[in-house]
């Protein structure tokens, strides 16, 4: 039996990520847009991790079916970890990246230590309300100008570990196998390969 899941975002470029990651898997991706859904839910939690279970749980009343979400964010270590869980909100939600970016790097004009991470947590909570979360990282640093345009967001200046070149000059194939969100696609479609599995072996 295929399993019916979730995506609550109304980010159509993550759905189709994550349609992609679980392909091989026994599962249904259904997004928001599928179910003619459209809530917004107050991101009121502390870690990524509380915000990823915060924006699942919200759908659990809507819907029946495993529920996944995600909360990402880039730590600048010289800015205290900022912009962190407020990255989308950063020096304003509706200021452009390019702006929000060349501030970033007046803010480090003379930072030596430029070490930064983008970190994505993905919750997936199950019918009967108990969940499993997973927290991972995409090492890097900030980059001394903004290169590149492909990407997002924070990508033209974040370098990550062992490359030259931002993630706004990278490939997005090499962007797909190292960042944050990646990492924790990889860490669910394994865990959910397990669970079915298990499912599997049960039931015959
Ligand atoms: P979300 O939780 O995935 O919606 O991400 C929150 C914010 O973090 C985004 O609006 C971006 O500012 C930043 N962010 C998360 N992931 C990335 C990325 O892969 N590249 C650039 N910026 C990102």
């Amino acid at each position: 039996m295929r399993q019916k899941l979730i995506v609550a975002t109304n980010n159509g470029h993550k759905a189709q990520e994550i349609k992609e990651m679980l392909k091989e898997l026994a599962v249904d991706v259904v997004t928001m847009a599928d179910l003619n859904t459209d809530i917004e839910v107050e991101e009121n939690g502390s870690t990524y991790a509380e915000n990823a279970l915060i924006k699942a749980m919200a759908l659990r009343d809507l819907t029946d079916g495993w529920i996944i979400a995600d909360d990402s964010g880039l730590e600048i270590d010289a800015l205290d970890r900022a912009p962190g869980i407020y990255s989308a909100r950063y020096l304003g939600e509706d200021t452009p990246y390019e702006i929000k970016n060349s501030m970033i790097l007046d803010k480090l004009e003379d930072v030596e230590d430029r070490s930064a991470r983008f970190v994505c947590s993905i919750a997936l909570v199950f019918e009967d309300g108990s969940y499993w979360i997973t927290v991972n990282k995409c090492e890097g640093s900030i980059s001394h100008s903004i290169q590149g345009t492909r990407g997002f967001g924070y990508d033209p200046i974040f370098i990550p570990q062992g490359y030259a070149d931002t993630f706004g000059v990278l490939p997005a194939e090499i962007k797909n196998t190292i960042s944050h969100r990646a990492k924790a696609l990889e860490a669910l479609r394994q865990y959910c390969r397990i669970i079915m599995e298990e499912a599997y072996d049960k039931s015959i």
